[in-house]
């Protein structure tokens, strides 16, 4: 029997603590710079493209087109070990160019997935804190 340990959850920080709120109302928010307009995701302290720190969080469409994908065969991520072989999915949401989302995707769906494929969000009901965004195609 492989080695079974319970997946992680995410340690929510005042940073990240409005995505995982609205994550919690299955709503994705992302940190949005108010000086120049650009998404930063993961939260930063400061903007990735003009080094603001006027940082709110953001509405987005959940939409968005896959930009690489690859098959994991390896346990290498905790809690995953059960679901090898499985597709993860690098999803480029349609708000912005590299704005990046990872996922991982059943392996059944690996004769449908190809890059440029269209995905939506949705969101997994981990606990009573925890709703993780997930993405399923479109
Ligand atoms: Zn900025």
């Amino acid at each position: 029997m492989p080695d079974t340990r319970p997946k992680p959850l995410p340690a929510v920080d005042a940073l990240s603590k409005p995505f995982w709120d609205a994550a919690q109302q299955h709503r994705l928010v992302l940190q949005r710079c108010t000086a120049c307009g650009y998404f930063n995701h993961p939260p930063r302290l400061a903007c990735d493209a003009c080094q603001s720190q006027q940082l709110d969080f953001e509405p987005v469409s959940g939409r968005g087109r896959i930009y690489s994908f690859t098959v994991m065969h390896q346990p290498n991520i905790v809690g995953f070990e059960d679901e090898i072989p499985y597709l993860n999915i690098l999803v480029e949401l349609e708000e912005q160019a590299k704005l990046f989302m990872v996922c991982d995707l059943p392996l059944a769906d690996r004769d449908t997935v190809k890059i440029g494929g269209l995905v939506e969000v949705w969101f997994e009901d981990v606990n009573a804190e925890i709703s993780l965004p997930r993405f399923r195609l479109a």
